[in-house]
């Protein structure tokens, strides 16, 4: 069997969240009646002039600086010739070249195995128009609904030679691209609705061989997981047609979510086929120095910077730090949290596992909830302080989590605060001792470890009120004394 390595490309298009389309005034929204947010301009009636959106052009230069990428100066959109009921001008506004998109020549560095980083090479971060969208009506036949047409469009490609090589890269690459696009609220980062689309172009080579295969397109990747799947299947299915001494075809496929299969869509287009020139319609772009120093100062801490600052800073693990930065909301209530004196290590601890818990529960974001950031510093201050046990602290979770009541209210009235008192813990201890002496001599023996057992008898014996840890102390006295 010849041993292959494949070589990944990613194009994405993020739509990007601006309020009005591109070159004109229509809102930017998703669904609604077809064909409600439509003018003469971006359904391209004749005499109709464009005009460019700023604040799309500034969140692509954002992007584009976030990407690392050198920014053009000087730029112009191009138009792109082709024929599709779907493009009603006849041409989408583009960019073409290259050194004329917004930014050029870029990286992204994505995580790729515990603590190790891989970095991604861009070739292009470019603006564009987004096209309608073909409908296949119920009562047969097709129609057209052009509400999408001139939604600002921006196009992230990654360099040639590809460095991505396999299908968990791709989807780490746009896993991480997702997230600083978020970061930057450029893109709302919904792939189900489409306003995130990725098209990986794969292709696969012998192992020792310097030239690159044939490469096809995937299309209809709607998901992380389709991302991967798709990827994984087109190297098998490449490397299968090569076994059999056949060729791989320059092909559009499309991805088939049902049975988990790319099929041929068409065969591709070449460039000389679009006849990309200029847009006479719209000047050129000029930016300069300061506007650019603006931009990059508007740009906020990214993940990956923001996870390497909570493991050196707040001593967190890679791991804790990982979840906490995968959402941007998620790391702000996390951050204002630690702003008003929480832990942050115990702050993390409840987050990540019974505050996730009750909000998947519920399906609510953590800003939806009912809990604020100063509920989980006023419950780890309980916690660390010995006035309730981590178990009544679950308990008080659960309660806050319904009735967004503080902690220390919650306690004040139910009477759970943990008893810390040796005295009043004594009793239960003498008592589990009295009903447990085969486990007692065990312990004596040298089986220590069957002091856990004591201990949660004890806990049971005071509904678990006693602290914990005066709890084994006590034990521990009795049974070395005896
Ligand atoms: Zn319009
Ligand atoms: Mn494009």
């Amino acid at each position: 069997m010849p041993e292959y390595i494949p070589s990944i490309g990613m194009e994405v298009h993020a739509e990007l969240t601006t309020r009005s389309k591109m070159f004109c005034r229509c809102p930017v929204a998703f669904g609604g009646e077809p064909n409600t947010r439509v003018c003469p301009v971006c359904l391209g009636l004749p005499g109709a002039l464009p005009v460019p959106n700023r604040a799309a052009i500034e969140m692509v230069l954002r992007t584009a600086l976030a990407l690392n990428c050198t920014i053009a100066m000087d730029s112009i959109f191009h138009r792109k010739n082709y024929f599709y009921p779907d493009l009603p001008k006849g041409y989408q506004v583009t960019q073409y070249g290259e050194t004329n998109p917004l930014g050029y020549k870029g990286w992204l560095d994505i995580p790729v195995r515990k603590g190790e980083l891989k970095r991604i090479n861009i070739r292009r971060v470019h603006l564009e128009e987004d096209t309608g969208k073909l409908m296949h009506l119920p009562a047969g036949g097709s129609g057209v609904d052009y509400n999408r047409a001139g939604v600002p469009l921006m196009e992230i490609v990654t360099d040639f030679p590809p460095d991505i090589v396999n299908a968990d890269e791709a989807r780490a690459y746009l896993v991480e691209l997702r997230n600083v696009l978020l970061y930057l609220g450029v893109c709302d980062g919904k792939m189900e609705e489409g306003s995130l689309r990725c098209e990986p172009n794969i292709s696969i080579r012998h192992e020792g061989s310097q030239e690159f295969g044939t490469k096809t397109e995937l299309k209809n990747l709607n998901s992380f997981r389709s991302v991967q799947l798709g990827v994984q299947f087109e190297i098998r299915r490449q490397a299968a047609t090569l076994d059999q001494g056949k060729r791989v075809m320059q092909e559009t496929r499309g991805w088939n979510e049902g049975t988990e299969s790319s099929f041929v869509m068409r065969t591709k287009e070449t460039e000389q086929d679009y006849r990309y020139f200029p847009d006479p319609d719209l000047v050129p772009m000029k930016f300069d120095e300061s506007t650019l120093v603006a931009l990059k100062d508007s740009i906020p801490e990214l993940p990956l910077a923001k996870m390497r600052r909570y493991e050196k800073e707040l001593g967190l693990s890679e791991k804790d730090a990982a979840v906490l930065t995968a959402d941007k909301d998620w790391a702000s209530f996390f951050e204002e949290a630690v702003g008003l004196g929480g832990d942050p290590k115990q702050v993390c601890n409840w987050m990540n596992s019974d505050f996730a818990k009750h909000l998947n529960e519920s399906g609510l974001t953590a800003r939806e909830s009912k809990i604020a950031p100063g509920h989980l510093v006023d419950l780890t201050r309980l916690i660390s302080k010995g006035e309730i046990s981590g178990k009544i602290g679950k308990e008080l979770f659960a309660e806050m989590f319904q009735s967004g009541r503080l902690p220390t209210e919650i306690l004040k009235e139910s009477g759970k605060t943990q008893i810390s008192d040796r005295d009043s813990i004594l009793p239960a201890v003498e008592k589990v001792l009295s009903e447990n002496s085969s486990v007692a001599t065990k312990y004596r023996s040298g089986q220590t470890g069957a002091i856990g057992f004591l201990v949660g008898q004890v806990m049971r014996q005071m509904a678990g009120r006693a602290n914990p840890s005066i709890v084994q102390e006590l034990l521990r006295e009795k049974l070395d004394e005896s």
